[in-house]
């Protein structure tokens, strides 16, 4: 009996550690997108940025929730502090952002989240474009930042 009480208890730790740290979830709109981890733990700063887009930007939030999958947090690409999307990992984005930079991990997700619909629109890769959707949010957010 004990053994089946400690199995439960290390379940739910487990499926809390789960849902709170690898998943964004948002159930009013059905948002799922997961967070891939890396070293820099950025997990929760993802999260607080995609909470504030949501409250700034709700319209772009949406559209990141319906083309976004995966939020990878390794730098690979797009170097510290930046992001990048490749061609044909449709919904993967990388974003590297360092623990607490809410709004540049914002911003890094909505400026690939352009790169990803410019892919999928057929279009070039164009950074004019995606630097404006990056700056609107800069400067729509920054009156939510602490
Ligand atoms: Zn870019």
């Amino acid at each position: 009996m004990k053994r089946i009480v400690y199995l439960v208890i290390i379940l739910l730790v487990l499926n809390y550690v789960r849902t709170s740290f690898i998943y964004y979830k948002d159930p009013f709109i059905d948002c799922k997108i997961r967070i891939a981890t890396s070293f820099e733990f950025s997990n929760k700063t993802i999260k607080a940025g995609m909470r504030a887009l949501k409250f700034g930007q709700p319209e772009v939030y949406k559209e990141v929730c319906a083309k976004v999958k995966i939020i990878d947090t390794a730098t690979a690409c797009g170097g510290f502090g930046g992001g990048c999307y490749r061609p044909g990992t449709e919904g993967r984005i990388y974003v590297s952002t360092a623990q607490g930079a809410v709004l540049e991990s914002a911003a890094i997700i909505v400026h690939e989240l352009c790169h990803l619909k410019q892919q999928e629109e057929g279009r070039p890769f164009e950074e004019n474009e995606c630097y404006a959707a990056d700056d609107v949010i800069f400067s729509e957010l920054a009156q939510f930042e602490p």
